[in-house]
């Protein structure tokens, strides 16, 4: 794009209501945020499922790792990271049932990372339509034939697996959302297990948003269906939604880990998280799974009660049983509209629009939290409601 073309692209956003623009808050709990002029808000558009940013203890053990440096002063390859975020590793690999784990920076590193190290030109990436921005930008950057499958449509993947010819030394992968992030619905692995096996392919899944969330121990897809999580090659999940902290992880093989610090350039080329963010993780993981029970029933109870309070009325919500509830307003106007008349009433909302999502299929993307009280779930959908109602 030429520079002098900037401003004229920036118009034509705001007129297409698609300008995105940064509105910053402070958190006052896990649920309550306020904005600079100090108005409080009810927050329904954040990914902190278990409400584990504002536990004391997760706290108490962020201030504790901290005292050794505020930073982990370089690459993981060249200083290491504290000891913190080793025993992250050790915990997360040993709770997903796996042989191995590695921290990236950020979920979407994770995934840019392992597409780029293990997928190349003679191989061949079967990925979801609705796969995260995150999938999709690691299929680019891999320089693998990328073939698109319709969203958890097996027949179709099936149909494409079976008519794409991969080179001898060439490999399959299928890659999928666990819950995907914006329909909120699960991915159908027992099927995609039985192609991953039929096809030889090798599995990966993200679980950024089924991690803590799905599953009686919180242990995501294959534990909600009560699957051999070695039979998904390799797992992705993130340290910034339920662990209410923030960076990446790859939990899989010794192999595939081994290759992966050797050759993942956004492992190699990034400094590694600081240990108060790793401590946070581990602190929270360790909750989950101590005291975890508790939290899921919370999460779901919570969840049942948003869902069964906005079905009465005449909103069009994507069914399912998962925190992530979208409501689907079809144009970007009625989505922004709708979010602004809940920010009036101090309920706080994000609007999704394309590209996030398909042309067409503009939403609201609500999420519910173990955290939130059965009040401030009530006040949501009575605002939202009320909204519904004016704007008929
Ligand atoms: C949020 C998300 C990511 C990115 O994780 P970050 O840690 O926020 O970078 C990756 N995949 C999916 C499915 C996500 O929803």
């Amino acid at each position: 794009m030429k520079i002098t073309d900037i401003e004229q692209e920036l118009e034509r956003l705001k007129k297409s209501d698609s300008y995105r623009a940064v509105t910053d808050y402070r958190m006052k709990s896990a649920t309550r945020c306020f904005d600079r002029g100090g108005k409080e808000y009810i927050v329904f558009s954040s990914n902190n499922y278990l409400g584990l940013t504002h536990n004391k203890s997760v706290i108490a053990a962020a201030r504790k790792s901290e005292r050794y440096g505020s930073g982990s002063t370089g690459a993981r390859l060249t200083s290491g990271a504290g000891f913190e975020l080793s025993e992250f590793e050790k915990e997360i690999a040993l709770f997903k049932g796996m042989e191995s784990a590695l921290v990236f920076n950020s979920g979407y590193m994770a995934n840019l990372g392992v597409l780029y190290a293990l997928a190349g030109e003679k191989d061949v990436i079967f990925s979801d339509s609705l796969n995260h921005a995150s999938i999709v930008d690691g299929c680019r950057i891999s320089r693998a034939k990328v073939v698109v499958y319709k969203h958890n449509d097996m027949n179709h993947l099936e149909e494409l697996l079976k008519n794409t010819d991969v080179m001898p030394d060439g490999q399959r992968f299928i890659v999928s959302d666990g819950v995907f992030s914006m329909d909120g619905d699960i991915v159908n692995l027992p099927e995609l297990i039985d192609l991953k096996q039929k096809y030889d392919a090798c599995l990966m899944i993200d679980e950024a948003h089924s991690f803590g969330v799905i599953g009686s121990h919180g242990g995501g897809t294959p534990d909600y269906y009560g699957i051999d999580p070695k039979k998904i090659d390799i797992h992705i999940g993130t340290m910034s939604k339920a662990l209410g902290a923030v960076g990446g992880y790859v939990v899989s093989s010794k192999p595939i880990i081994e290759l992966l610090k050797n050759k993942s350039r956004p492992f190699i080329f990034s400094t590694s998280i600081p240990p108060s963010v790793a401590g946070t993780a581990l602190k929270s993981l360790k909750i989950i799974e101590q005291h975890g029970n508790r939290l899921f029933e919370r999460l779901h109870y919570n969840t049942n009660l948003m869902r069964g309070l906005l079905k009465q009325s005449d909103l069009k919500i994507i069914d399912g049983i998962t925190p992530i509830i979208p409501i689907i307003t079809g144009d970007s106007k009625t989505a922004i509209k709708l979010a602004s008349y809940c920010h009036d009433n101090g309920i706080l909302l994000c609007p999704i629009r394309p590209p996030s999502v398909p042309e067409g299929t503009s939403r609201i993307r609500l999420t519910v939290t173990a955290a939130h009280s059965e009040k401030e779930i009530q006040k949501a959908a009575a605002v939202i409601k009320k909204f519904m109602r004016n704007s008929l």
